[in-house]
């Protein structure tokens, strides 16, 4: 069957691989359509060292079931059909206290050596299943996997809704976050990138500030719109040195910082302005089974829209498409290769 393979860093290329084998309890889809992740693009950048040449990368995915394996119940073929795409072991403390996320021996599809969804068939097993409604959009159902990651971000670090909020990052997961806030009732949401094509997004999505910080002092702008003494409560998506400190600095007396980034692992931080400050720290990560499913609900509700920032490329066009997201992703929010 056909796939896309990560060959080499900043090459992938369509070839030929093995069927996937149907094992016990588990359901064989045909791919309709993967989304590339910036996980994925990372890994296309030779910068992650769980996604090695030799790979098929993708786990955000819409798909339609081709084949149910004898033992199966529940599911029936040509249903359509996304899957959460973190499997986790089931019997581990954090697993007991539904924290998947947090498994011991958690794995996700397109990383180490589970293929990937960028290719003809995958064959996943049947717990991992959702059904999605026939007349959901494509190019909306693809959002699934990454609201999930904002749902999880949400539940964890976000108790109440925020009178300030700054977001700093505007690419997906920014844009998500912009969303959800939105739809949770927050009153002031601001949001800081140096994509202006980005901002323009999430400024339709709902942000009543967008901030370009390659033009303007970011720190200043977001603290003097909060009323000069910073905002209640700031969310980190990108994950550099830069940001993360430009995150505190915007952020109050006794606000809530969440840092989900992954740029870089090491950043030097004021922690002793931090500690006088009363600036609590919430890290996230992925999502537990719960907040998967609280996205298909949300995707399939049809609560809000993307589809105006999402591009469809067919797999062939796979470098090319890496490659833009990569480099200059402009507008798109999300790269979704048709399978
Ligand atoms: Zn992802
Ligand atoms: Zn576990």
């Amino acid at each position: 069957m056909k796939a896309l393979v990560y060959v080499a860093p900043q090459r992938v290329e369509v070839q030929n691989i093995p069927e996937p084998a149907l094992g016990d309890g588990q359901v064989l889809l045909q791919v309709s359509a993967a989304g590339i992740c910036g996980s994925d693009i990372h890994g296309f950048q030779g910068h992650s060292a769980r996604r090695q040449p030799g790979l098929v990368m993708g786990h955000e995915t819409v798909a339609t079931i081709g084949e149910v394996h004898p033992g199966v119940q529940g599911w029936r073929t040509s249903q359509r059909v996304c899957f959460n795409p973190l499997v986790s072991c089931g019997t581990c403390g954090a697993c007991r206290a539904q924290r998947e996320n947090l498994c011991a021996d958690w794995r996700i599809f397109g990383m180490d050596r589970v293929q990937g969804t960028f290719a003809e068939r995958i064959a996943v097993p049947a717990g991992q299943l959702h059904a999605l409604p026939e007349s959901l959009p494509e190019a909306e159902a693809i959002f699934v996997e990454p609201v999930a990651v904002m749902v999880h971000a949400f539940r964890i670090a976000i108790d109440s809704v925020p009178e300030t909020l700054a977001i700093v990052g505007a690419g997906t997961m920014g844009a998500l976050a912009v969303v959800l806030a939105k739809l949770h009732g927050a009153p002031r949401v601001c949001v800081v990138d140096t994509n202006d094509e980005r901002l323009a997004a999430a400024r339709k999505l709902g942000a009543d500030l967008a901030i370009n910080n390659a033009r303007e002092d970011a720190v200043r702008t977001v603290r003097s719109w909060s009323g000069g003494g910073g905002v209640e409560q700031v969310i980190e998506a990108v994950g550099i040195q830069a940001t993360r400190r430009a995150a505190v600095a915007m952020a109050a007396r006794g606000a809530r910082l969440l840092f989900l980034g992954l740029g870089e692992n090491e950043s030097s931080l004021p922690w002793v302005d931090m500690v006088r400050n009363e600036q609590a720290v919430f890290t996230s990560f992925a999502y537990a089974k719960r907040d998967f499913t609280a996205a298909v609900g949300l995707v399939a509700a049809r609560r809000f829209d993307l589809k105006a920032w999402t591009e469809t490329r067919p797999l062939e066009d796979g470098q090319a498409a890496f490659a833009k997201m990569a480099n200059a992703p402009g507008a798109t929010l999300k790269m979704m290769l048709k399978v």
